[in-house]
């Protein structure tokens, strides 16, 4: 099989109608047929190119082309965001009376289906402590269908077994998702694990330059067709024009992730030794309490780390207004590094007592970009050294 950075210039080359470099944009919101038995063809085939773009469109098929080969699965689809990824394969796999089981630590809009939308609509949810393979275990229940875990986990970076949890669901007969958001396919491929449908937000590293909103589905076809089939129902369509510029910051993720990979430690080993930080969460760290397990199962460990302030919820918050570099703002996997307070971003997804279960109140969530190392260390630390001496910590 070639190389990641192979396979992200040239897995769509069969997909291309033209002799283009560049693929053309198709910005067109429906096809014509020259037949009646074309057309119907059309309207039934699964992530289609040529009936209509909700129903698929030559830019969702190329990105497609390019996911399915660098997670290793049969076959790939994209939507709109990776919320609607998400909710439209739940919506997809589950029905009144089934059971769901998902992690406590996780991102805000996949905590706020697990624990306000699914329930909604009758199907229970178990949250476990996905630190504890075992807690998968005991939590599964004979309606169980469906089992979605996240790792490293978005804001705390906890670490699922990716392998244990996908056997035991396998012996169950249930199914895993898994958000692969975090590692990206370069630093982890959970396929390869035994995970069924591997899940991104694009808007993060696939796309990496913070100008797109878009989800990308990774799995076998005969459950990616059950996906499409609900995604003609929620309309969670990728615009063409958006689908272009995914593929296009796709080109790069092998070139960008190394370097994510390298300040996510760097400011991580840090951190660790400044006095007004009293944890740093990063799986990179062999004090990180999974460092072996991640170890084992990743190749990278990403750019996104958080820690927590020694002053709590103001320091936290005052420490993102001393940072020169990374900006405040809820995204992450761009060339530029974020910052985010978690407790005050979330307020809008979770309730007061979900939040506070979810996330510590002094806890930052830091992406590095692919700045210059030694830039973002150096801008990190003054603006750690800011908050300390103001509050008397230094
Ligand atoms: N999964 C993770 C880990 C995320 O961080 C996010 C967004 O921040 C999402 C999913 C949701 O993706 P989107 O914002 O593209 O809908």
């Amino acid at each position: 099989m070639p190389g990641a950075s192979t396979v992200t210039i040239h897995a769509d080359r069969e997909t291309h109608p033209s002799r283009a470099l560049a693929q053309p944009i198709y910005q067109t919101a429906a096809f014509s047929a020259d037949d009646g038995a074309t057309f119907a063809a059309g309207a039934v085939e699964p992530r289609g190119e040529g009936f209509y773009t909700r129903f698929g469109n030559p830019n969702h098929a190329q990105v497609a082309a390019v996911v399915a080969e660098l997670e290793n699965t049969e076959a790939a689809m994209v939507t709109s965001s990776g919320m609607a990824a998400i909710t439209t394969a739940v919506l997809a796999l589950v029905s009144a009376g089934d059971h769901v089981i998902g992690q406590q630590s996780t991102y805000g809009g996949t905590a706020s289906v697990l624990l306000n939308l699914l329930p909604r609509l009758g199907v229970d949810t178990t949250l476990v402590d996905q630190r504890d393979t075992e807690a998968f275990e005991k939590a599964l229940t004979p309606k169980t269908r469906l089992i979605l875990v996240e790792t490293p986990s978005n804001p705390l970076l906890h670490i699922t077994d990716l392998r244990a949890v996908a056997e035991l669901a396998r012996a169950h007969d249930v199914l895993t998702l898994a958000d692969n958001t975090f590692a990206t396919p370069l630093n982890q491929r959970p396929a390869d694990l035994g995970v069924d449908v591997v899940w991104h937000s694009a808007t993060k590293y696939l796309n990496g330059h913070s100008d797109v909103s878009a989800g990308v589905l990774a799995g076998p076809a005969a459950i990616l067709d059950r996906v499409w089939d609900t995604s003609l129902l929620t309309g969670a369509t990728l615009g063409p024009i958006d689908a272009w510029l995914l593929l296009r910051g796709i080109r790069t993720l092998p070139l960008r992730v190394p370097r994510h990979n390298d300040n996510g430690l760097a400011l991580a080993e840090a951190l660790t030794r400044h006095p007004a930080v009293t944890r740093v969460h990063y799986p990179g760290l062999d004090t990180h309490p999974q460092h072996a397990l991640a170890a084992a199962q990743m190749t990278g460990f990403g750019g996104v780390l958080s820690m927590e302030f020694t002053g709590g919820y103001d320091m936290a918050d005052a420490f993102l207004g001393h940072l020169r570099y990374p900006r405040r703002s809820a995204s992450l996997g761009g060339v530029e590094s974020l910052a985010v307070h978690p407790a005050s971003m979330w307020r809008g997804m979770l309730s007061d007592e979900q939040l506070t279960e979810a996330v510590p109140p002094g806890l930052i969530r830091l992406a590095a970009g692919t700045e210059d190392t030694a830039d973002l260390v150096a801008d990190v630390l003054a603006a750690a050294d800011a908050v300390s001496s103001a509050s008397g910590t230094a």
